[in-house]
């Protein structure tokens, strides 16, 4: 296994062109139970990320990707996929080539990052729900020695399957917690992006 600066890279160019791809469906999400523009905010973001990357380390990619979805990225989706960005900059430091620990371990600090942010927990409907189960099918793929490719494919389909469950949960935070018992049997759109966000990291698995 080989994770250094141009997988790190790779990923996150894989995952612009897929939230370009999924721009509309994201939006029109948002359009049932936010205000229409989660698709936009993440296109715009990740436009902006792909220009602007560095080469020389995992931990710089993370933190550039970081502070532009900070500065380019309004509303809730900016700050807290730039804060998971940036806390899993910060797992890395100092690391050029990654293990199979250090990959779980950014994803575990992302995931802190994103419910610190946010305050929410899962049960919330939000990204937190398919982080969440993400991370934990991560820790024991890793516990149980699996080689990177699984531990990112069944990070993946927990993700998935995190993001469907909260689809009938009736929203505590962000703009669909406004609707109140109406957000219930709507697709969260950040849980969504989250959900593709492990899709394309799990076809980067390495091997
Ligand atoms: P905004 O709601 O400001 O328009 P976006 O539409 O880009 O921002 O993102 C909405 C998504 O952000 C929601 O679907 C939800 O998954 C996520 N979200 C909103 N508030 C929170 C929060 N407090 N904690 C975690 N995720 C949240
Ligand atoms: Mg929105």
């Amino acid at each position: 296994m080989a994770v250094g600066t141009p997988e790190v890279t790779r990923f996150i160019r894989d995952y612009a062109a897929v939230i370009a791809e999924h721009k509309r469906e994201l939006t029109k999400l948002d359009a049932a139970i936010g205000d229409a523009d989660h698709g936009e905010n993440m296109d715009r973001g990740f436009r902006a990320v792909v220009g602007q990357l560095p080469d020389s380390t995992p931990a710089a990619v993370l933190k550039a990707v970081a502070m532009t979805l900070i500065s380019k990225v309004g509303g809730a989706a900016g700050p807290l996929y730039g804060t998971a960005f940036l806390r899993a900059s910060t797992a890395l430091d100092g690391k050029e080539e990654l293990t199979e620990g250090d990959v779980v371990d950014a994803l575990a600090a992302a995931l802190e990052g994103i419910k610190q942010r946010g305050k929410a927990e899962a049960g919330d409907k939000t990204m937190v729900d398919a982080w969440t189960p993400a991370v934990e099918a991560a820790r024991a793929a890793l516990a149980d020695g699996k080689p990177l490719g699984e531990i990112l494919r069944a990070a993946a389909t927990a993700a998935e399957q995190g993001m469907q469950s909260a689809t009938p949960l009736i929203a505590r935070k962000g703009r669909a917690s406004y609707l109140g018992e109406r957000s219930a049997g709507h697709q969260d759109p950040g849980a969504t992006s989250s959900a593709l966000l492990f899709a394309t990291l799990a076809r980067h698995d390495c091997e």
